[in-house]
């Protein structure tokens, strides 16, 4: 078998009502698409990592990748990754959009794998663990409402009404005393028995991340999720030697080699690839390999299509709990699923079934590779390049 073809799809959906986090406010979603086909017909899919700068990993897909796999065998996936991380390695291109673009074809590669081995992915990846994932809801953005804290509480008691068990809101995009008043809003709102995760998508330098920590701290938080910037791993021990509550990051960091140093020193005690991000599957399991060996819990980070969900259900499944123990428990030794639950038509058109929230879990896909079908006619609906 043999690469006849690899393509990248730029998609984009605007959506009604405005939204944002600590970086963002906006009215529209992104996503890049790669489909890798086979000479003998069949297509893998994958996706990339866009947020909101599409363009640059379609290029790069089209560009570079495009060449370097025509012609080779799909079947060899971590070989192949190599032989495009070769193609960055001298330039300095080993972050970004670049690794976001080898994340979209590496995740095409294993589902084409799968599809044509007739297996799910994670039976290539040795076998699950788990059939059902533990979902939390991503939600409680900022938004335009009149009485946004109205809004929150009514948001939040939604997710607890579906079945939910834990829920994550955003902070950073307020004065630290706003964002109390939202989380103590949201904390009434779900009750004691429901889990509330924060996420400041890195707004804050150690000092006030270290000052909304301990204002929060009596809100019992699962994890205070990128309270600093992305790379600031002295700033991240500072905090976890000041706070209490699990630190948790990582979904903007590209490779095992920029993970290196903040699982070595133990700067996270969450750690969150994204395999649209990271480096797709293939340097996922080496992440978590080497969060395994530090005592890291992995949680992966999730912001996508179908694909991206189905993705990460696999690698779940095939987590081992951490670390073993006879009664693996969501958020302590079992991986949780990232369910993000803001208005998306890229999340719930895309594929021909959506996932479905059942009793607080999402399923694991049966089918072989990715084990979606995707709807091609959304998929042309929602395309612009
Ligand atoms: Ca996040």
């Amino acid at each position: 078998m043999r690469i006849a073809d690899v393509r990248a799809y730029a998609l984009r959906a605007t959506i009604p009502r405005p939204f944002g986090q600590s970086q963002a406010f906006g009215n529209a979603r992104s996503a890049v698409l790669v489909e890798v086909v086979s000479d003998e017909g069949l297509s893998g899919w994958g996706e990339a990592g866009a947020g909101r700068h599409q363009e640059p990993a379609r290029h790069f897909v089209d560009g570079f990748y495009r060449p370097a796999l025509l012609g080779e065998d799909p079947l060899e996936v971590e070989r192949l990754w190599e032989k495009l991380f070769a193609i960055l390695v001298t330039s300095g291109l080993t972050r970004g959009s670049t690794i976001q673009a080898l994340s979209g074809v590496d995740i095409a590669l294993w589902d084409l794998r799968g599809k044509a081995l007739d297996l799910p992915v994670y039976k290539l990846l040795g076998g699950a663990f788990r059939q059902r994932a533990t979902a939390y809801a991503t939600g409680l953005y900022y938004t335009d409402d009149a009485d946004h804290l109205a809004a929150l509480r009514e948001e939040a008691a939604g997710y607890v009404a579906q079945g939910f068990r834990a829920v994550k809101m955003k902070i950073g995009g307020a004065s630290p005393r706003e964002d109390l008043r939202r989380a103590e809003t949201v904390r009434a709102a779900i009750g004691a028995d429901t889990h509330l995760m924060i996420d400041a998508n890195q707004a804050y330098n150690a000092f006030t991340a270290r000052a909304v920590g301990r204002d929060m701290a009596s809100l019992d938080v699962g994890w205070f999720e990128e309270p600093l910037p992305a790379d600031d791993i002295d700033g991240y021990l500072e905090l976890k030697a000041a706070l209490s509550m699990a630190l948790a990051g990582g979904e903007a960091l590209y490779t095992r080699f920029a993970m290196r140093e903040f699982l070595a020193r133990h700067a996270f005690d969450i750690v969150q690839p994204d395999a649209c991000n990271t480096g797709g599957i293939t340097e996922f399991r080496r992440i978590a390999a080497l969060a395994s060996t530090w005592g890291v819990q992995v949680n992966p980070h999730v912001w996508g299509t179908p694909v991206a969900l189905a993705t990460s259900l696999h690698l779940i499944a095939a987590l081992p709990p951490t670390p073993p123990c006879r009664v693996p428990t969501p958020l302590y030794q079992e991986p949780v699923l990232e369910f993000d639950q803001t208005p998306n038509p890229l999340r719930t058109d895309l594929a021909v079934e959506p996932f479905r929230l059942r009793d607080g879990y999402l399923d694991v896909p049966q089918g072989p590779g990715l084990g979606i079908e995707l709807d091609h006619k959304a998929i042309e609906r929602f395309r612009v390049a």
